[in-house]
């Protein structure tokens, strides 16, 4: 039988513990034995969001907090900022569209990231922003977002700030509170190590705000249903029982772990991919400033399809990484190294990388990728 290894940027890995979790008889959900399963999962997440703000969970896959988080907040006639920068970038705008909300988009080139200073001048030049959306870590182009610095700027305005940190919470830093973030939302099959089903969102008092003023029709996404919920360890529909439970077992072991440690994991993971990559004379997507330790993305030489070598190394070695989206289909690959990856996933994966790129015809010494690897994994 083949394995089946997975390094894509969602779904991820599931420990052994996690699907022990999973495996476990259904309880119904208005019990006092679920409501604690409740409480146990919002400390937990309160932990990991960096928060003492409300966090709430829907039954939905991570594109469900996003459209709660744009549902409740702008409508017709409200303007939005967004970036582009990749096709998470894009989907904030195509939500705000969605809605009818009117989105004034900063356009950046997928491998870079947007800068403070950019928001800051197109606040100055749109004071009626309502919200801003920006995306922690661009999954379709490797890139990390310096929030902090963005936070600094929007938190001196009205505009309530709101990231996707869909795939980058957990693996890499976002203090939540500290930094002033407003909204963060996120999803349960990338750093969570869970199947996908849960998303989270963490609202602050200002974004609630904004909340009870927007004049939106909703309904399951409603945020005001949710608090109320809340409020009461409970949730306003059915939740995702099974999912619930297993993540309190995840965030069990991000509190054994720590959330410090991990980011530093992540970012030795990374280090190691980025340096395979280069000792196999491919290039990164990302800008040196902005490559995020989520999941490195590695464009492909002239003469090399990248979606045949996903599928190639998929079907015929079991270990699947990710292809291109959009324009770059075929262009790059991502490996991601988020979830429960390790060192010696990452190198299975680069060797079978190497064999792949040589049975393409890539010209390269053999090996060359691992042995960079080891050479940071060994430091
Ligand atoms: C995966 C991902 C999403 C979409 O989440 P779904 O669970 O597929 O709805 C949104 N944003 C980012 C940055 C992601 O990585």
């Amino acid at each position: 039988m083949k394995r089946n290894l997975l390094l894509t940027p969602g779904p991820t890995q599931i420990p052994p513990r996690i699907c022990a979790a999973l495996g476990k008889p259904i309880i119904h959900h208005r019990t006092p034995e679920f409501q604690s399963n409740i409480k146990e999962a919002i400390e937990g997440l309160q932990y990991v969001f960096q928060t003492k703000n409300d966090v709430y969970m829907l039954a939905s896959s991570g594109t469900g907090a996003m459209e709660a988080a744009v549902a409740n907040l702008v409508g017709p006639g409200d303007k939005a900022l967004t970036v582009q920068g990749g096709k998470f970038g894009e989907r904030w705008t195509e939500l705000c569209k969605a809605y009818q909300a009117e989105a004034e988009v900063i356009s950046i080139e997928w491998g870079t990231a947007v800068k403070a200073e950019q928001i800051k001048k197109a606040l100055e030049e749109n004071k009626d922003v309502k919200a801003v959306f920006v995306t922690l870590n661009e999954t379709s182009t490797g890139v990390v977002t310096d929030i902090k610095a963005i936070a600094e700027v929007v938190q001196k305005t009205d505009a309530v700030l709101v990231v996707d940190a869909i795939s980058g919470l957990g693996v890499v830093d976002l203090k939540m509170d500290d930094w002033g973030v407003d909204i963060v939302v996120s999803g349960s099959q990338k750093g969570f190590m869970l199947p996908p089903g849960l998303s989270f969102i963490a609202v602050n008092e200002k974004a609630y705000k904004l909340v009870e003023t927007c004049n939106n029709p909703r309904y399951y996404f409603d945020l005001r249903k949710a608090k109320k919920a809340f409020q009461k360890s409970d949730t306003a529909f059915t939740p995702a029982i099974g999912i619930i439970i297993a993540l309190n077992e995840a965030l069990k072991m991000f509190k054994e772990d720590g959330l410090e440690n991990l980011f530093k994991h992540y970012e030795r993971l990374a280090q190691g991919t980025r340096a395979a990559a280069k000792a196999l004379k491919l290039e990164l997507l990302a800008s040196e400033d902005c490559q995020s330790n989520a999941l490195t993305s590695i464009k492909m030489p002239e003469s090399v399809d990248g979606v045949k070598l996903v599928k190639l190394m998929r079907d015929t070695y079991g270990i699947t990484i990710a292809g291109g989206q959009a324009d770059l289909k075929g262009k790059i690959i991502r490996i991601a190294h988020m979830g429960c990856v390790d060192e010696y996933d990452i190198l299975a994966g680069i060797s079978c990388l190497e064999k792949v790129l040589k049975e393409l015809g890539y010209d390269f010494p053999i090996g060359a990728g691992v042995a960079a690897a080891q050479k940071i994994f060994n430091q």
